[in-house]
């Protein structure tokens, strides 16, 4: 089925405000709403951010006497776990959120030896109708809240706290959704995920990735996050991407790397290059080459290719390459000067690798 492109996510409610959703002036205010002396604010966001603690009862240095009145104002219960299902031996975990309205979205969490990384969604379904992703496939629900993209982060970080004595140290965007197509809300979170006075993960162990809205990736740049940008490309020649990411037909490739470019030049860091390898569709060396040669033209040694060997969805009959051909493709990238890599795929099983998160009732 051919799906529609859809920027403007449908006009549905979103979830009741969430103190997540407000930076530190929105704290003082809404704090001075419930009549409480200002340095409430602090209180409740570093209960919140520093000690992972989203319920007013169990804020001790908070009064009894009005921790009601702030979990109606401020601590809504915005997103119940449906299911949780994990597979390579409990170091890839997929939850399944249900928001409040009843919308299902999806999160991840990947443990690796020196690093423990989430991937979230941005949005319920995605527009962008990338006929290769399950989540393409089933259009756009809805955008999430800046909460409710913020309350994944904090599960993830109180499950690797409490289950495994670790640490969240890394977060993607790779989860649900166009991150750029739901900006400011995105932004807001990002906002949250890296100030001091929110988790305080260093802007670089964030990662947005996207399928290439070129203004959306300039107004990021000159926003100056220092976030990494991951542009998913999955060919080097606007005819197959046509096809491949229909938002091709708006912004061409040109158009996207030149936008990779000034946000490298605008942060300083190394765009990554998503490519997912389907067997006899992108995955030819002359595609190799012309991958490599536009890449480093664009974007010299500022840029790092991330290939992912495909993950079948359901319904579609396209599959990964061949090693021997995947191996061919990294040769030839690397020939033209370009950093290149195969990504890891984790969570196949459970239908939690890229490009699986559909959210089905299970
Ligand atoms: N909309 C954003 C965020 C999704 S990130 C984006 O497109 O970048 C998920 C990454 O997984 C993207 O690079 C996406 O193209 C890729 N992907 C989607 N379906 C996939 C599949 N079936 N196999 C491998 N990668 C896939």
């Amino acid at each position: 089925m051919k799906q529609q492109l859809v920027f403007e996510a449908p006009r549905r409610a979103l979830p009741p405000r969430h103190l997540a959703d407000l930076d530190a002036t929105g704290r003082a205010a809404a704090v001075s709403e419930l009549g409480l002396p200002a340095f409430r604010a602090k209180q409740l966001a570093h209960q919140y951010y520093g000690r992972l603690i989203a319920d007013p009862q169990q804020m001790t240095d908070l009064p009894a006497a009005v921790r009601a009145s702030v979990a109606d104002a401020l601590f809504p219960t915005l997103l119940t776990a449906t299911r949780e299902i994990e597979c390579d031996a409990g170091q890839t975990r997929k939850m399944v959120w249900r928001a409040v309205d009843g919308t299902s979205f999806e999160s991840v969490v990947m443990r690796y030896p020196r690093r423990n990384t989430v991937c979230i969604s941005s949005q319920a379904g995605c527009g962008m109708a990338c006929p290769f992703c399950a989540t393409g496939q089933g259009g756009l629900t809805r955008n999430l809240s800046t909460a409710e993209i913020v309350e994944q982060v904090r599960a993830a970080a109180v499950e690797l706290r409490d289950r495994d004595h670790g640490r969240l140290s890394n977060i993607v965007f790779m989860g649900m959704g166009e991150p750029l197509a739901n900006y400011n809300r995105v932004l807001a979170a990002v906002r949250r995920i890296t100030e001091p006075t929110g988790f305080g993960i260093s802007a670089r162990a964030v990662t947005v990735s996207t399928v290439g809205l070129a203004p959306a990736i300039r107004k990021l740049a000159d926003e100056r996050l220092g976030v990494t940008l991951a542009l998913s490309l999955h060919a080097p020649d606007d005819e197959l991407r046509d096809t491949l990411v229909p938002v091709n037909n708006r912004w061409k490739i040109a158009e996207a790397l030149d936008a990779a470019r000034y946000y490298a030049e605008a942060t300083g860091r190394r765009v990554s290059v998503e490519y997912a390898l389907i067997r006899d569709v992108n995955d030819q060396p002359w595609r190799a080459d012309l991958l490599g040669k536009r890449l480093h033209g664009a974007l010299g040694p500022l840029v790092h290719v991330n290939l992912i060997p495909l993950n079948p969805t359901p319904g579609s009959d396209w599959d990964a390459s061949p090693k021997p051909v995947e191996r061919e493709f990294v040769r030839r990238v690397r020939a033209h000067g370009v950093s290149c890599t195969v990504r890891d795929t984790r969570g196949r099983e459970i239908a939690a690798a890229c490009g699986q998160l559909a959210a089905e009732e299970g």
